[in-house]
This record gives structure tokens, sequence and C-alpha cells, in this order.
């Protein structure tokens, strides 16, 4: 049996929920390079076969179709693990304003079901993918991991929050270890949602014209999946605390204008006007202006290695062959 060791803990199972998706398919990628076994919890609903099917035939690959709502499903899968990689959510922020139960369900109760079924399988290692959106309009930027009051400003923000919240006293109370990741907004191969898929998408369908939701001066920080992965993977191996909480993002920012712009060069289009919707944010709950203090991530020894726009120039490079 192969025994990787994590600070100490010896890691040979990993579950990944929503190992199908975008991020957790890349997380999938990188351990299964460990030689640790991992399995994928997914329910496919926004997740796709074809990002995990080159590991269909590894014998350390497992693969369950299961919904977190299930507890039935989640119990049995927590069986015999050693970490979990917990990315299964309902990722979409603008949803909460036209849907008020999804991010309760798929975000805090999907959460809830599977912390039970680590506590029942005393499974003793959880890292989670949260989210800027946690600090609400944080009037300091860069933002710092011990910013506060956390006020969310989005119902999306607010159930990561919850589960945070989750996550820290389940770890306090039951001898669990967790690590908290605050991520920037993430781009790179497989994305299926965001902005820069809505551009690319709103260009094919009208190539003289782009619309830009908000003034297209909300600035952001935009983070290569490639060094979100690699920054979640090397906190996990290099701290130790109960709790672990880490902002990972880009050290500068970019504005929607700027990706627009990035896109239209990108897709190799010319003369297009562009419009705005108006208004300092997107849609409600969008938070303007997001940058990450990455210092303690910095201080554990890892730093990015693109910048928001070298992220975002390479994502739409990718994603306008794939999509
Ligand atoms: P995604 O939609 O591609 O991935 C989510 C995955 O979870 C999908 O494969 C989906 O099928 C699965 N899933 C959803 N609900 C489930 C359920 N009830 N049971 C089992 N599987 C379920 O989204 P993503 O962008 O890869 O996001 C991954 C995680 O990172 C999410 O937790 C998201 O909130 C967080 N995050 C993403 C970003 C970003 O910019 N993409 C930023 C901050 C945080």
């Amino acid at each position: 049996m192969n025994n990787n060791r994590v600070n100490e803990r010896s890691i040979n199972t990993i579950l990944v929920t929503g190992g199908a998706g975008f991020i957790g398919s890349h997380i999938v990628d990188r351990l299964m390079d460990t030689g640790c076994k991992v399995i994928v919890f997914d329910n496919f609903s926004s997740g796709q076969m074809e990002f995990i099917e080159h590991h269909l035939d590894n014998v350390n690959f497992s693969l369950i179709k299961g919904d977190l709502l299930n507890t039935g499903e989640i119990d049995a899968a927590c069986n015999g693990v050693d970490l979990v990689y917990h990315a299964a959510a309902n990722p979409d922020v603008r949803l909460g304003a036209v849907d008020t139960k999804v991010h309760f369900e798929q975000n805090i109760t999907a959460t809830y079901n599977l912390l039970e079924a680590m506590r029942k399988n005393a499974v003793p290692n959880v890292a989670f993918t949260s989210t800027s959106t946690v600090y609400g309009e944080a009037t300091t930027i860069p933002t710092p991991e011990e910013y506060g009051p956390l006020v969310p400003i989005s119902l999306y923000g607010a159930s990561k929050l919850a589960c945070e919240a989750l996550i820290t006293s389940y770890s306090h109370t039951f001898d669990m270890h967790s690590w908290i990741f605050r991520f920037a907004n993430i781009v790179g191969d497989r994305g299926t949602h965001g902005i820069i898929v809505d551009f690319i998408e709103k260009l094919r369908d009208d190539p003289d014209h782009l619309e830009i939701l908000g003034d297209g001066r909300q600035s952001k920080s935009y983070l290569h999946v490639d060094d979100c992965v690699d920054g979640i993977l090397f906190a996990v191996e290099h701290s130790d605390e109960t709790v672990n909480i880490f902002n990972v993002g880009s050290e500068d920012t970019i504005d929607a204008t700027g990706i627009g712009r990035i896109v239209v060069e990108e897709m190799g289009l010319k003369d297009i006007e562009f419009s705005y919707t108006g208004g300092k944010r997107g849609w409600k709950g969008d938070v303007p202006r997001m940058l990450l203090a990455i210092d303690e991530m910095r201080k554990l020894g890892w730093e990015p290695s693109y910048t928001s726009a070298d992220s975002v120039r390479d994502t739409a490079r990718v994603l306008i062959v794939s999509l």
C-alpha cells in the first residue's frame, strides 16, 4: 500500500467532491501523480465526464456518481478515506438573486452532509474551496485572512462563510484538520462559467459588439487554475494547524474592459464596439474590487507564477478552441 505522508499524517485514499468539475478535475489530475487512491464523488450537475475520463482505466482511480444531498451515498463514499478535497458546490454567484435556496442546499446542506459522513467514518482531514466573496466589500485591499467583520453581500458568499464555520467547528469538536482556501477568480482550461466564457459566447453570437455588465471598471484578481491547484496542494503539505486558512490569488488585478480587450484580441476580432449596462457592479452581489493579500501563502513558500492578465490570456486562448 502506498504511504504518502502529509505532515506526519498517512494519506492513502483521497476523496474529491466535485472532482468532475473545473477546479476539482485539475485537483484530481495532480493527485493521480502522487500514487494515492483517488475517488471522485460528483453528481455531474455541472461536472463533465470528459474532464476525468483519462483516469478511468487507472487502478488508483474510482468514480462515484453520487449527490451530497443523499446522505447514504456520501456516508458510503467516506469509508476508508484519509483526506477530502471538497470542491462540490453551486459556484454561480449571480443565481442567489433569483433562487434563494440553491446555495443553501448545494453549499451549506451539502457541506454539513459531508462533515457528518466524515465524522461517522472518522475521516480526519478536509480541504475546502472557499472564496473571496466571504469578505464582502472589504475596505482593506489587498484583503488579508484576518480581515473582519466578514459581511458577504451575495447569498453565495454567505453560504461559503457558513460552510467555513461548520468546517472550523467540526475540526475543533471532532479532532479533524482542515484547510480553508479563499480563492480569487480561478480561470483556465475546462472553465465552464465566468466572465471569459461569457465574453467568448457573446462575441460568437455578435462579432461586432460586446456588452459588458456594469461600468467595466470592476477590477479583480484572476488566478490560473494551475497556480491554484499548485497552491492548495502545497499548503496542505506544508501547514499543520487544526484549522488553516489561506487566501489564494494573483498579486494584481484586471478590470472587465481589460478582459474584454484580451478576449477580442485572442479571437482575432477588430473594431468591436463595447457597451456597458452601467453601475459599479455587474449584478446584485457582485463585489467590484477584489484583491487578496497572499502573504500567508508566501510565508509557506508558494507564489503564483501568472499575473491576472496572463491568466486571462492563456484561458481565453484555450477556451476559444475548446468551447
Ligand atoms: P464547477 O461547477 O465546475 O464544479 C463543481 C462540481 O461539483 C461539479 O462537477 C458539479 O457536478 C459538482 N457538484 C455540484 N453539486 C453537487 C452535489 N450536490 N453532489 C455532488 N457533486 C456536486 O465549479 P468550479 O468553478 O470548479 O468550483 C469548484 C469549487 O471552487 C466550488 O466550491 C466553488 O465554490 C469554488 N470556487 C470557485 C471559484 C472560481 O473562480 N471558479 C472561485 C472561488 C471558489
